[in-house]
């Protein structure tokens, strides 16, 4: 065997791609909808921008990362998420002093060294969307809604949001002394990265995945008696908002996400029940990082959704939709004048505007005509030597089986009148 693709990656192949494109025009429809205008930002950025954006304790920054050095000697790192870059872009370009808020939609390739396990890449794809500027709960609904548009056009089902608030700089500290406090006793129990973040970040303790940590504490305090009046009222504004959606979610404290910078909201979309590990996507709100990435302090909230999940569910729902469209004529040419004269015509009529293969190898008349029909041809045109002597095709619509004779030049009047 010869190379193979590199573990944790994979190949859209020609097949498939119609299904993602289906999926991307989808989003990107949605997003437009809304509001939301595009940011493509580079797949690489310094390491810094992940280590201060995304944050020191988190599992991306030490584990996850693809980082290296370039032929420079800087550190560089393929974007293991978008909302860092977004926030980069978003002051290296001034948008705070243009009109706010400014809203940002992406999606493309991310990079993140995990174990490949099912439906788990070390190349993936993500959708997401940053609204930066707005301080109020209405943003927070919009960027929790949006998505969930595109989860029921996708059909996919039962998704729960899980909704929790983990404060602001003014009541944050307080709970994570609480915390530590609560965590104290059993710190010995706890697993190494736990070990670690308690001092760091004591609120990661909430979501380690692992038994023992869980064990060891199975209630730890909330933060609910402890937010502070703003993000209570924060917190209020946003259910009644979520309520008057009809969108279902439940509140779940231990949910505090893998990126340090998140303030008030944070919440995650789950497939199959409260608390599951599939997670489609998530995000919250990130006041302080507009200004930890060197802008003017601009609050802002953001989310992001995995690609594969939704094409998976888009392909389970259609199984036998074709997402390829199919081409309007395919010209059949016998003989290799009429390849010529077919090569000829083919390109006449793409450029009115249709869509026109021919035969490019010389193939008999069965083999272009099996050919035609796994293209999805409406129509085919044949050239033999005594249409080329006349100018004119036999042309074949495909869903019927008639058969007519017609001047070439007529061709693409008569395949678009169909
Ligand atoms: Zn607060
Ligand atoms: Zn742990």
């Amino acid at each position: 065997m010869g190379i193979v693709a590199p573990r944790g990656t994979f190949d859209i192949m020609p097949d498939d791609a119609g299904l993602w494109q289906f999926v991307e025009g989808l989003v990107r429809e949605t997003f437009e909808k809304c509001g939301y205008r595009e940011i493509r930002t580079p797949m690489f950025e310094h390491t810094e921008l992940f280590e201060r954006g995304v944050g020191s304790t988190t599992d991306i920054v030490e584990k996850e990362m693809y980082t290296f050095k370039d032929r420079g000697g800087r550190l560089i790192t393929l974007r293991p998420e978008g909302t860092a870059p977004a926030v980069r872009a978003f002051v290296e370009h001034g948008l705070a002093s243009r009109a706010l808020p400014a809203k940002l939609y992406y999606m493309g390739p991310m990079f993140r060294y995990e174990r490949p396990q099912a439906g788990r890449y070390r190349q993936f794809h993500q959708f997401g969307m940053e609204v930066m500027g707005a301080a109020g709960p209405e943003a927070d609904a919009e960027v929790i809604a949006v998505p969930l548009e595109i989860f029921r056009a996708m059909g996919i089902q039962d998704v729960v949001v899980n909704l929790n608030s983990i404060g602001c700089p003014s009541c944050k500290p307080a709970y994570r002394q609480r915390l530590q406090e609560a965590y104290a006793p059993v710190l010995g129990r706890l697993c190494p990265s736990c070990k670690s973040r308690y001092d760091r970040n004591p609120l990661r303790l909430l979501d380690c995945k692992s038994e023992e940590c869980r064990a060891a504490l199975p209630e730890p305090p909330t933060i609910f008696g402890q937010l502070c009046p703003e993000c209570s009222a924060h917190f209020d504004g946003l259910r009644r908002l979520l309520d008057k959606l009809g969108v279902g979610y439940v509140i779940n404290p231990r949910l505090v996400r893998g990126l340090d910078y998140y303030t008030k909201t944070t919440f995650e979309y789950n497939v199959g029940g409260i608390g599951s590990q599939d997670a489609i996507g998530g995000g919250g709100r990130y006041d302080g990082l507009v200004e930890e990435c060197g802008g003017p302090p601009t609050p802002g909230v953001g989310v992001a959704c995995g690609m594969e999940r939704c094409v998976l569910a888009a392909q389970a729902n259609a199984a036998d939709q074709e997402y390829q469209a199919g081409m309007d004529v395919f010209i059949v040419s016998l003989g290799e004048a009429a390849r010529e004269r077919a090569f000829e015509l083919a390109h006449g009529m793409r450029r009115e505007g249709l869509a026109v293969d021919f035969d490019m190898i010389g193939r008999g008349l069965k083999a272009q005509m099996r050919y035609a029909d796994k293209m999805r041809a409406r129509f085919v045109a044949i050239l033999g030597d005594d249409e080329l002597a006349t100018g004119e095709a036999t042309v074949k619509d495909m869903s019927t089986g008639e058969q007519t004779r017609i001047a070439q030049a007529e061709l693409a009047a008569c395949v678009r009148r169909q």
